[in-house]
């Protein structure tokens, strides 16, 4: 099969006929109609890398099936159309049988740590994770339902609950938006959005933001200005070092901040900082087979206007350079691969 394969940083994806893929014990193996770049295989393929060469990411994808494996669960065809966490889990252990793949011990994930992942023509999916998508969405709606998943574990997360809350999302890339999105859809009064890039700002007002701050000035003030009160809740979205004590440094004393931006750098802030306003502080990550779940189930019954949040389609062809500008602060916003454009 056709795939886009990681080999070392600065050196851009490379288009090569990699395995195809066999499925295994409780498995299929999709034809991948989409696949989402996602902020961390960007991440994951720059400076310090914890890909290994040779590695085929992402984890953002819909597909059909075209092969069971011996025991897949019954009521799973050929042809059914599906997205999936991006988890190759037991299926069996109690994190599993709840829906929480993302816990279970023996967990890899599809895109990393040599797994191969969504650049490709084809992808094994372990089925106990796999949600079914009804014909009502589309393809290009099915690869968005892990970012959008993301936001919602991350809204879910909350301890404060968003009805009627005030709440400041910092960074709208596609999971800030997605962030946003639930927070209004769960009753927030004010979501403001604070961003550097202009584009995206005007993108945050699409996906339920009530307001947006340019990210270079001074935020407390103008959330006041905005809000008439300061934030409840903070999300993090960005995920960059120094983004922790940004959001401990405007956070007013006894708000909720809500880590989503994921960073694999060190990073610090100063407890005594966050302390003297008895800050609450959840780190959140990924989703649970139901917030997979529901994006679909919302989207199947059109109650999420989403599909503008795609900025960018590309064929194997177009895909490496637009991975690479990706790099660079941009007005995009979600880019997917299509990999039946052969
Ligand atoms: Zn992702
Ligand atoms: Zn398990």
């Amino acid at each position: 099969m056709k795939a886009a394969v990681f080999h070392e940083p600065g050196i851009p994806l490379a288009i090569e006929t990699a395995a195809d893929p066999a499925p295994e014990t409780g498995e299929a193996v999709i034809r991948v109609h989409y696949c989402g770049v996602c902020g961390t295989d960007l991440h994951s393929t720059q400076h310090h890398t914890d890909a290994v060469g040779g590695q085929i990411m992402g984890h953002e994808f819909a597909g059909e099936i075209v092969a069971l494996g011996s025991d897949a669960e019954s009521g799973w065809r050929e042809g059914d159309r599906l997205t999936s966490p991006p988890f190759i889990s037991c299926g069996r252990c109690l994190a599993c049988l709840q829906g929480k793949h993302f816990r279970c011990t023996g967990l890899k994930i599809t895109g990393s740590g040599g797994v191969p992942g969504g650049f490709a023509q084809y992808v094994r999916v372990h089925l106990s994770a796999a949600v079914r998508i009804p014909d009502e969405v589309s393809w290009r709606q099915g690869a968005l339902v892990e970012p959008l998943a993301v936001g919602l574990h991350a809204v879910r997360g909350s301890q404060r609950g968003l009805s009627g809350k005030n709440v400041l999302v910092i960074g709208a890339g596609p999971i800030g938006l997605a962030v946003s999105l639930w927070c209004r859809l769960f009753g927030a009064r004010q979501v403001v959005v604070s961003e550097l890039e202009p584009g995206r700002r005007e993108m945050a007002m699409k996906y339920g933001a009530t307001a947006t701050i340019d990210a270079r000035l001074n935020l407390p003030e103008q959330f006041l200005d905005l809000a008439g009160a300061p934030p409840d809740v903070i999300f993090e979205c960005v995920g960059v070092p120094g983004m922790i004590a940004h959001a401990v440094d405007v956070a007013p004393p006894g708000a909720e901040l809500v880590i989503v931006g994921f960073c694999m750098d060190p990073d610090t802030f100063m407890p005594a900082a966050a302390m003297a306003k008895e800050l609450s502080m959840r780190f959140v990550v990924g989703h649970d087979k139901s917030d997979f779940q529901l994006v679909v189930d919302m989207l199947a019954g059109g109650r999420l206007d989403v599909d503008d949040m795609i900025t960018d389609v590309y064929s194997f062809d177009q895909f490496s350079a637009g991975f690479e500008a990706l790099r660079k602060p941009t007005h995009q916003c979600k880019i997917l691969l299509d990999p039946t454009l052969i």
